[in-house]
């Protein structure tokens, strides 16, 4: 399945990624039918927040309630990877839920999308459309 995020979107990825560091960043990805037109950044909770994220539950539970109503939907996760590269790390793949969500990882200023399939984590094409942050 193809995956669109709107340039907005990835602006705004790399920003928080830029912003977090030495930190992990990390937040929410939402949007409708495979096109993720926002991303929404929540407070990592991790203890250790320069090697690991934990996105705010109180920030999960918002957004599936802002979907329950009529709201985008939840399409995934985004975190960054601060002395990393852009692809699932081994604790990643140990909090892998396989619930085939979308997860952006952002490292040295680039950004990739993985699926968080039944058979691990798969990498997704994405196609930028052009749209401003919103
Ligand atoms: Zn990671």
């Amino acid at each position: 399945m193809d995956l669109q995020v709107t340039s907005g979107v990835i602006a705004t990825l790399l920003e928080e990624a830029a912003r977090a560091a030495p930190e992990e960043c990390c937040g929410l990805l939402l949007g409708r039918d495979g096109v993720v037109t926002q991303a929404r950044p929540a407070a990592n909770v991790a203890q250790d927040r320069a090697t690991r994220f934990e996105i705010d539950p109180m920030a999960l539970f918002a957004a599936h309630k802002e979907a329950r109503a009529g709201g985008p939907e939840l399409l995934g996760y985004y975190h960054s990877h601060p002395d990393g590269h852009p692809v699932p790390s081994a604790t990643d793949c140990d909090h892998a839920s396989g619930d085939a969500r979308t997860w952006a990882i952002i490292a040295g200023g680039e950004v990739k999308f993985w699926r968080d399939g039944k058979e691990g984590f798969e990498e997704m094409e994405a196609t930028l459309i052009d749209q401003a942050a919103r």
